[in-house]
């Protein structure tokens, strides 16, 4: 080294998705698991992680919830009725599904699968219901909990986002509490005090399990 690694990037991520080659050939897929309760920053930091590291893949979920105002079909989620969504459960589509604050929502297996199989990582966000159903199939799997630093500070957050009405609100804090017990079934936990500081600790966990020796084909 002769500039004192100080041209070297300063995200390990650019030299990781450089090795994007070698990593297909040589080590499995990785199936990452993020939950966390409702308002605690779940999807700020999936989005942000994948600028990061955009050879991860996420899966996108069915749901039958209505779209937000900024949700793209197809992006997002894919929204159907909850007739839809019963008979794609008959035809055995869904690696896991859970009604969650009311809605359905479930993880299609195809995609997930064809993914892995190409050795790529795939990134899925579930609530604590579905994860323990994805845990039982795919043990292997790497389950991260992102918690919030306090019960206000979620509280505070669900109320800036002001997405659903009070009673819902009301539903989603008391929800949060029974999500809250499960972290001890993950194997990573990120509290959530600071997005910067957050996403550092997700995007390790992602790189670490990205170098370990057992996730290289023999
Ligand atoms: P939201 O309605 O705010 O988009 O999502 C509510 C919760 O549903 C989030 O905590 C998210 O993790 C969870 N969720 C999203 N997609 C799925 C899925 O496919 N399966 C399960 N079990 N939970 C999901």
């Amino acid at each position: 080294m002769t500039d004192n690694g100080k041209n070297l990037p300063s995200s390990i991520s650019e030299l990781d998705t450089r090795y994007l080659i070698l990593d297909t050939r040589f080590r499995r897929g990785l199936l990452f698991v993020i939950s966390g309760p409702s308002g605690v920053g779940k999807g700020t930091l999936r989005e942000k992680v994948f600028d990061i590291l955009p050879d991860l893949k996420y899966s996108v979920s069915v749901n039958t919830r209505p779209p937000r105002k900024d949700e793209i079909e197809g992006q997002d989620y894919y929204f159907v009725t909850v007739d839809e969504f019963k008979k794609r459960i008959e035809e055995n589509i869904f690696v896991e599904w859970a009604i969650v604050h009311g809605d359905y929502k479930g993880t299609p297996i195809k995609f997930l699968v064809e993914e892995l199989q190409k050795g790529r990582d795939v990134l899925l966000e579930l609530d604590v219901q579905g994860a323990m159903q994805v845990k039982k199939k795919f043990p292997d799997g790497i389950f991260i909990f992102i918690a919030p630093p306090t019960w206000k500070d979620l509280e505070d957050r669900l109320r800036k986002r002001n997405t659903e009405g009070e009673k819902a609100l009301e539903k989603r804090l008391k929800d949060a509490r029974v999500e809250m017990e499960y972290k001890k079934n993950y194997n990573y936990l990120v509290v959530n005090d600071n997005i910067k500081t957050a996403l550092k600790k997700l995007e390790s966990i992602i790189i670490g399990e990205r170098c370990k020796i057992a996730n290289y084909k023999k």
